[in-house]
């Protein structure tokens, strides 16, 4: 039995700074019903990403800005709960682009089956899904690490770092993490198998703590994180070194410029590569990529780690938790229980 009414999340204002709960705004709404070639949808999970910090503000980027006053939407798994699709049954699971809702609308277009029978429903929104590929292309399409080479990762206890590191160790690179918390380094060491990490928050000087940690300098600098820890790994580049620019989130939430070292002089000196991308520029290689990353779980090259907040009341907390290093792997919200 389906309820009549349902909770959706607004975007209630445009923050300044850091995002705060007032940006965000909780309204009861109809559960609607699906039209034809339409299915109707129930949130199982909900992923929050780094990344809708930015269309939370009106500047221009890859993606358009989120409107105020209309709902917030991600990465979601549903379940189809009404279905006027010849294409999907109901009670079966679908990932999607869609609203921060309990409920939604899709048409059959907008949506994809995930098959909870080949890996867990929540993984379709990490290792496999968005951040995994990140990694994936990220990593070694870019960074293209070779074996003994050494590799840096920031952002490396998150959903993307973490799975950019362990690529990264398939590839035979030694690999040194940066992470915001003691946990975090021991999770990318004895967990994880890098073979070093760094705490920015507690390390002092962090040149200094990457130069000791990585004595042959640096040729691969997967960069998530951006601010000083970009300016002290750029410092440090070996000749003919790459760098995917995959995030910055240390600035996400500036209300003044990002200035910092100038790149032009290390650039040219290291012969560097430094290359920006959004994961959907690999838009037509995701297959490749997801199928490369489910083979390398099923042999155990690789694993990973969620932070699962139950409640789509709790939403905005997990959204604004990524700001404060409160995840380990990828952050996401469980609204409602699989069955
Ligand atoms: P994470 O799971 O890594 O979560 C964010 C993490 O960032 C936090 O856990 C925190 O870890 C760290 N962090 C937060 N603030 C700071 C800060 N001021 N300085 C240093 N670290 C900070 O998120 P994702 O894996 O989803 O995303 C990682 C990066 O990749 C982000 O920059 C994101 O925007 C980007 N991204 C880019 C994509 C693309 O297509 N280019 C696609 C997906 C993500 P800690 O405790 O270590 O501080």
């Amino acid at each position: 039995m389906l309820p009549e009414s349902q909770k959706q999340i607004k975007l209630a204002s445009r923050p300044h700074g850091k995002p705060e709960s007032k940006d965000f705004q909780y309204e009861e709404i109809s559960v609607p019903e699906p039209g034809d070639k339409e299915v109707l949808l129930k949130t199982i999970y909900l992923s929050v990403d780094p990344y809708m910090r930015g269309r939370m503000s009106n500047a221009k980027s890859y993606v358009e800005p989120f409107k105020v006053g209309e709902p917030l939407h991600g990465g979601v798994i549903s379940k189809v709960v009404k279905s006027n699709s010849g294409l999907f049954k109901e009670g079966e699971f679908v990932i999607g682009m869609l609203p921060w809702q309990e409920y939604s609308l899709a048409s059959e277009k907008e949506v994809r089956r995930v098959d909870p029978s080949i890996a867990p429903l929540s993984s379709y929104l990490g290792i496999l899904g968005m951040t995994g590929l990140t990694a994936y292309f990220g990593l070694l399409d870019i960074g293209q690490p070779k074996k003994g080479e050494t590799v840096v990762i920031s952002g490396a206890a998150g959903a993307v770092g973490s799975a950019a590191g362990q690529i990264a160790k398939i590839q035979g690179a030694k690999v040194v993490g940066i992470a915001g918390s003691d946990e975090k380094v021991e999770y990318l060491i004895n967990t994880l198998g890098f073979d070093k990490a760094i705490n920015y928050k507690t390390c002092g000087n962090i040149r200094d703590a990457l130069k000791e940690a990585c004595p042959d300098g640096i040729d691969v600098y997967f960069e998530n994180v951006g601010g000083e820890i970009g300016d002290a790994a750029l410092s440090l580049l070996n000749k003919f070194a790459r760098v995917p620019v995959c995030g910055a989130i240390s600035a996400y939430n500036n209300t003044e410029p990002d200035i910092g070292n100038r790149v032009q002089g290390i650039l040219i000196k290291s012969s560097a590569l430094m290359k920006g991308f959004v994961v959907n520029d690999y838009a037509d290689r995701f297959k490749e990529g997801a199928s490369q990353l489910g083979k390398w779980l099923a042999e155990g090259k690789l694993t990973y780690e969620e932070t699962i907040t139950e409640g789509f009341e709790n939403v905005p907390e997990a959204f604004l938790g990524l700001f404060n290093g409160n995840n380990l792997g990828k952050q996401l919200v469980k609204v409602s229980k699989i069955e």
